[in-house]
């Protein structure tokens, strides 16, 4: 008869379907599942965040079980208290034998040390298993990056489309065409969204409600607030979610992917990315419940593909990019940038209507759609010039659907352009007439989007100026970038100048009052 196992299943793995649990054998396998605080503590983390974690993590060790599973729970306030992973692992190791530790690809490069290095101590053997709740593996990703001077996502996106026939009819993509992004970038007209549906709200049950207590007390003085918590922390919710947005809200996803609007956070987004990203769903069939919407007619193509794209496309490539280029991804700074994260990134209290918008909407909860986060405050931490490093951990701190290798490529490569072109040929820069013209938040802001110096100068178009003039050099020899730098062109010596000073004034006051938070 074999010795017993451990098998780990880490606070992102919540699925029956994880690798590591089927091939455990019930009855004579332990599961292993803890809570600790440093995950929590390792970058400030927002309440909303942590509730999400916990909550889903308790309902799953539940489900187990119920099911009949032996599950080693180790919750966060349980003595003695074991700051990290690694260390929690460490004395489970040391205090008894197991044949051999089974676990799962982690999502993290520092979990997978830290799973390493403890196991290796305790003279165990790990079985580390391939996570299979990915189309591409990283052995696949790397069969496309071979060969290639530039990663580019759409050439990988058709790969996916065709090795997994999804969208496909026979060797042609459905309607013809691979992409459809050119019709999925419409703004809102004066009167705002319409036919918006309700959101399918979760209101917490008695052991979200107790996890939600003990976060607000634990974590009293971590950014933002748990109490209007509401996300899917079970598969049964996250299957419910998934069906609410096939049939209200995929039709209308596509056309207003990249639209913004005060004081609608979620607008016709899917809001799946946290039960995605803990596995309380599986990405295969998220995609086959929007392609057979497509097929049924209940849903257009170019949305269909444009939600499909998101999740075959960007979200397995991001995953592919952050194993192929850690660790040392993470230290990038192509753009040397070196100004400290402006304190309102914690508060919202800003003068800037958009970025105090998306901001407090982020800490309430736990959620900002992608334009906001690429355009909005990714983009002013880009043209402020801000360490990505530290924009980098606020990202991994406030959203629900945080784990670094997704959050990581797209802050650090997507949005902040360090990662020297590997994420995107070019980096993503506008003024604020990009965020007028996606959204209504520049009504009734004190600055004037059109004006890049003087006293109503929105930040944003004053920084977008001053970012060309600093990296001209470099954007130079881009091609993508020409029709923005024949834009530069034409300004004279004298309001260069002034550009340059009112920038500087910004990352000045930027420096003096970070901890005060306005700007
Ligand atoms: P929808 O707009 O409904 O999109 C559908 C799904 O597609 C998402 O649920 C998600 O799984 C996937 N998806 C969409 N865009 C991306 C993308 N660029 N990369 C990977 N998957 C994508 N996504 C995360 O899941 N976790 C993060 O920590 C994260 N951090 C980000 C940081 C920055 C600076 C930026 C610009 C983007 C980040 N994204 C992250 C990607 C994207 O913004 C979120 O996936 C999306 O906003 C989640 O909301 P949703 O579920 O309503 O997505
Ligand atoms: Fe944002 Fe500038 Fe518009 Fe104000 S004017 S909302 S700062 S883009």
């Amino acid at each position: 008869m074999r010795e017993r196992n451990l098998i780990v299943a880490l606070g992102d793995q919540l699925s029956a379907r994880l690798p590591a649990l089927r091939r455990a054998e019930r009855g004579r396998d332990l599961v292993w599942m803890a809570e600790v605080a440093g995950e929590s503590e390792y970058v400030w983390t927002a309440k909303q965040r942590v509730v999400m974690f916990l909550a889903a993590m308790r309902h799953f060790r539940d489900e187990l079980r119920a099911e009949g599973w032996e599950v080693r729970y180790r919750e966060i306030g349980d003595e003695p208290s074991a700051g990290t992973l690694g260390a929690a692992l460490r004395e489970t190791l040391g205090r008894e034998r197991f044949g051999r530790v089974v676990a799962t690809w982690p999502g993290e490069h520092r979990l997978l040390a830290e799973l390493r290095a403890a196991v290796a101590d305790s003279g165990h053997e790990l079985e580390l298993l391939e996570d299979d709740s990915f189309y591409c593996s990283a052995e696949r990703f790397e069969r496309h990056l071979a060969g290639r001077k530039q990663p580019r996502m759409e050439y990988f996106y058709r790969e996916m489309r065709r090795e997994h026939g999804v969208l496909m009819e026979g060797e042609e993509p459905c309607g013809g065409e691979w992409n459809y992004d050119a019709s999925n970038r419409k703004p809102f007209g004066r009167a705002g969204p319409e036919l918006l549906a309700a959101r399918l709200r979760f209101a917490p049950d008695a052991l979200t409600k107790s996890v939600i207590r003990e976060v607000d007390t634990r974590f009293g003085g971590h950014p933002g607030s748990a109490g209007n918590f509401d996300w899917p922390v079970t598969r049964e919710q996250a299957l419910a979610a998934l069906e609410h947005f096939v049939e209200s809200e995929l039709e209308r996803f596509g056309q207003y992917q990249d639209a913004m609007w005060t004081g609608e956070p979620y607008l016709h987004h899917s809001l799946l990315a946290p039960a995605l990203n803990l596995r309380l769903l599986d990405a295969r069939e998220v995609v086959a419940a929007a392609e057979a919407a497509y097929r049924a007619g209940a849903a257009g193509l170019e949305s269909v593909e444009g939600f499909v794209r998101q999740i075959l496309g960007w979200r397995e490539y991001v995953r592919g990019i952050y194993w192929s280029y850690m660790p040392e991804y993470l230290e990038r700074n192509g753009l040397g940038a070196a100004e400290p994260l402006p304190g309102f990134y914690w508060t919202g209290e800003t003068e800037m209507r958009c970025v105090g918008s998306v901001v407090r909407q982020t800490l309430r909860f736990g959620y900002a759609h992608h334009i906001q986060r690429l355009m909005v405050t990714g983009l002013y931490a880009l043209l402020l010039g801000v360490r990505p490093q530290e924009t980098h951990r606020w990202y991994l701190a406030v959203y629900v659907d945080a784990v670094e290798w997704v959050e990581l490529p797209n802050t650090l490569g997507m949005s902040q352009y360090a990662d020297g072109g590997v994420m995107g040929s070019k980096p993503y820069i506008a003024s604020g007439k990009y965020i007028q013209k996606m959204s209504n938040y520049c009504e009734g802001c004190r600055f004037d989007p059109g004006q890049r110096t003087g006293p109503r100068a929105c930040p944003f178009t004053t920084l977008y100026w001053d970012f060309l003039m600093r990296h001209e050099a470099l954007l130079r020899s881009n091609p993508r970038m020409g029709m923005q730098l024949r834009n530069l062109n034409g300004i004279g010596a004298a309001e260069r100048e002034s550009i340059r000073d009112a920038a500087a004034r910004l990352r000045a006051d930027n420096r003096e009052v970070k901890e005060g938070g306005t700007l």
